[in-house]
């Protein structure tokens, strides 16, 4: 079996609502596995846009209690199950997870037993979820190909809060989640292949009528803002960069590149819905072109 450990940005957007950047979600294709790392809003569009479906995923892991990494949850759920899912959804989240798909799926306890009553399917078994809640960085999902690992990071007030580690073909994939500047996340990242992070373009919103300065204040203070993020890079030691969870989603990428590159000498990549990084060829490939990395 030749190896595969393909990661593709499925959404590299934010609360904020664009046509070409969705919410939040990752998909990572390592060790005959097929991970998705949340479930924000457009997710299961973009799942099918990168050539697979619901019925595909082996595991869903959530970073934390978001909306904008949560919303598409219910949504990607019955989809599986219109795409002939015959089998049981594993979700491994942080605390607060086994109470939000308990409380999602009761909403729409009636309207799901009256379709299951009346379509008369024969298996309901996608609609079943086993829900893992970790609260440490022990791994959480390893095998003799693949190995994930939750990393604490820090966005507080929403805590807990998680990045993940992958590792698949002696290759090391970071995946930040939301988090302010956090040392553990650097430390957790030494050496990577390559580490995905999050950023914020510092000053980005205005106050206006429904925002005020302080408001605006907060929101940036638990973020990384776009010129610290080539600072946590070259610390980290790690081999790329590649930028998502792009707040404002239509922030200017020459700028973000020259930002990130003021401190860090590797790569620097923003991302963009259906990007694909193949870790294996080093390879990042977006609709028709592909470069090195
Ligand atoms: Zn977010
Ligand atoms: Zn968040």
């Amino acid at each position: 079996m030749s190896e595969v450990f393909n990661v593709t940005l499925l959404g590299t957007g934010c609360p904020a609502v664009s046509t070409t950047r969705y919410g939040a979600a990752t998909l990572v294709q390592a060790g005959e596995q097929n991970i998705l790392i949340d479930v924000g809003s457009g997710v299961t569009q973009r799942l099918v846009a990168a050539g697979l479906n619901g019925a595909d995923i082996d595991a869903v892991l959530i970073t934390h209690m978001h909306s904008d990494h949560l919303i598409d949850f219910y949504q990607f759920i019955i989809s599986s199950w219109h795409q002939s899912r015959t089998k049981p959804q594993k979700v491994y989240g942080p605390k607060g997870i086994k109470k939000f798909i308990k409380e999602t799926m009761a909403v729409w306890d009636d309207e799901r037993n009256l379709r299951i009553e009346f379509e008369q399917r024969t298996s309901t078994t996608a609609l079943k979820i086993e829900v893992v809640e970790f609260d440490s960085q022990a791994p959480i999902i390893q095998t003799e190909h693949l190995t994930v690992k939750p990393i604490q990071v820090m966005h507080e007030p929403v805590d807990p809060a998680y990045g993940f580690s992958f590792e698949a073909a002696g290759k090391k994939v970071i995946l930040s989640g939301d988090t302010r500047y956090c040392d553990n996340l650097i430390e957790q990242s030494k050496g990577a292949d390559l580490l995905i992070h999050e950023v914020f373009v510092h000053g980005c919103m205005e106050v206006t009528g429904t925002r005020s300065a302080q408001g605006l204040k907060a929101v940036e203070s638990y973020h990384t803002l776009s010129d610290e993020v080539g600072k946590i890079a070259t610390k980290a030691n790690v081999k790329a960069l590649a930028l998502t969870h792009i707040v404002p989603p239509d922030a200017d990428r020459a700028q973000l590149i020259a930002q990130a590159k003021a401190d860090f000498a590797g790569p620097v990549i923003v991302g963009e819905d259906l990007m694909r990084f193949d870790l294996v060829n080093r390879q990042v490939h977006h609709g028709e072109t592909a470069f090195s990395f």
